[in-house]
């Protein structure tokens, strides 16, 4: 037999958006309850602090919210509701004060998540915030109430309102596996697929450049694609490449993908050096060093540039050893890489695509299952690395938890 219970609040999935939503309910009186299908919350979010959590940005809120491309002027009244000031004041009263970086980025001055989220579920437990973790939501049954699996057996739960906040799809072994899509297209809901986003990338690398070559970072070079070019760093990958500026340039690397089934992207090696410089210190005697100890030391390129100079040339039947000063600058300026597609969104930092915004009304309730509401990574929405998802997340959060307290006082 299942057991059935009463909940004012069904919360559902325990990462920042969930949890906003929750400290917003608890603290317009509602009795909440917050489910998630691992065994604790937030692993996502200690996730994101491994390497620095990096909780939002400092940069002025118009050029913020352009970062939301084609779904800002869905995200803009959440992100001005709750903007990156008032994500930073909230984690100075969860005392954890923020600092700006040297790029921008907003940081806890502790770096990293962990401290935040131990406060934070202090704070929503002092508020009367329930937790039931590993209850798995498997979607609705015929009389509407929530459906859980849990270790004990399924527990249905009859909710007066309920906050979906399960995630994106990437990175499916801290919880958010976008299982929920099929639940949701299945009363009818708009979902626009899934997809990797800030995510690497595949490429064919010969097996020798492979081995030598996996784990290497490409450092202080300026990536190209069609009119985009960035400087920052990428890192070769046993199948492909990934990194901060390939994820800067990863959505419109994979909506030509997808078009086109693979693209090139130009990787400049010393994009600080002025091609004629370049020039002059390519057409230097070589002596009888070897050409890879010729390239290290005259152009200061590392292992894994010429190692991506070699592939290049040896895809055009070239040797390197062969081409005049002019064009080995040109090719140190612009090493095709030729992507295949795109590395699996379990490997992504992030999912685009979610629930259609045509899907829900102002306050992020579902048209079509009124009390539903929904939030975070699960709508359709993307954003590059720079705290913009956890911002995003955060106040989107609020929203949903906001609306929630509404449609509870109106029924
Ligand atoms: C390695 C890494 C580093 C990152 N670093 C940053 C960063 O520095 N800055 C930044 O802004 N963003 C970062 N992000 C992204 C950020 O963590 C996410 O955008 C954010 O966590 C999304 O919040 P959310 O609440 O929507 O979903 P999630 O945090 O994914 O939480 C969803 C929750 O729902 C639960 N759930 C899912 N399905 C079910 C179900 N059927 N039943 C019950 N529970 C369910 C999951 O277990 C999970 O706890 C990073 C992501 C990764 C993977």
């Amino acid at each position: 037999m299942s057991r059935v219970s009463k909940t004012h609040v069904a919360v559902i999935g325990a990462g920042p958006a969930g949890l906003m939503a929750a400290e917003v309910l608890a603290q317009g009186g509602a009795y909440v309850t917050v489910y998630d299908s691992m065994p604790s919350a937030g692993r996502k979010l200690l996730m994101a602090g491994r390497g620095g959590l990096n909780l939002t940005h400092s940069e002025p809120l118009p050029q913020f919210l352009a970062r939301y491309r084609e779904a800002t002027p869905h995200l803009k009244a959440a992100v001005e509701a709750f903007p990156p000031k008032a994500l930073r004041d909230w984690s100075d009263a969860l005392g954890q004060p923020t600092f700006v970086g040297s790029s921008g980025r907003v940081f806890p001055k502790a770096f990293k998540a962990s401290p935040l989220l131990r406060a934070w579920l202090r704070r929503l437990d002092s508020a009367g915030v329930q937790f039931a973790l590993r209850h798995r939501w498997t979607g609705w049954d015929e009389s509407g109430r929530l459906v859980f699996q849990t270790p004990e057996g399924p527990r249905l739960v009859d909710a007066g309102a309920t906050v979906l906040a399960l995630g994106g799809a990437s990175w499916p072994r801290l919880g958010s596996d976008g299982a929920w899509v099929a639940m949701l297209a299945a009363k009818g809901v708009k979902i626009s697929t899934l997809r990797p986003a800030n995510s690497g990338f595949t490429v064919a690398w010969s097996d020798i450049f492979r081995d030598r070559f996996e784990g290497q970072p490409l450092k202080g070079v300026a990536l190209t694609f069609g009119p985009h070019t960035l400087r920052g760093e990428a890192i070769v990958t046993r199948a492909g490449i990934e990194g901060g500026a390939i994820y800067a340039l990863s959505a419109e690397l994979r909506e030509a993908i997808v078009k086109s089934g693979q693209e090139t992207l130009n990787i400049a090696l010393r994009p600080d050096l002025e091609i004629n410089g370049l020039i002059a210190r390519l057409s230097q005697p070589k002596g009888k060093q070897s050409f890879s100890n010729f390239l290290r030391k005259a152009v200061q390129l590392s292992p894994v540039g010429i190692g991506l100079l070699q592939e290049a040339a040896k895809a055009s039947g070239l040797s390197l050893s062969s081409l005049s000063p002019a064009a080995l600058a040109d090719l140190i300026n612009a090493v095709p890489i030729r992507l295949t597609g795109t590395a699996p969104i379990a490997r992504a930092i992030s999912t685009a695509g979610g629930i259609s915004f045509d899907e829900l009304d102002a306050d992020f309730m579902l048209r079509g299952l009124p009390g539903t509401f929904a939030a975070g990574e699960m709508l359709d929405w993307e954003a590059p690395t720079g705290g913009y998802l956890l911002q995003a997340s955060f106040a989107t959060g609020a929203v949903a938890g906001r609306g929630a307290l509404k449609w509870l006082n109106q029924s």
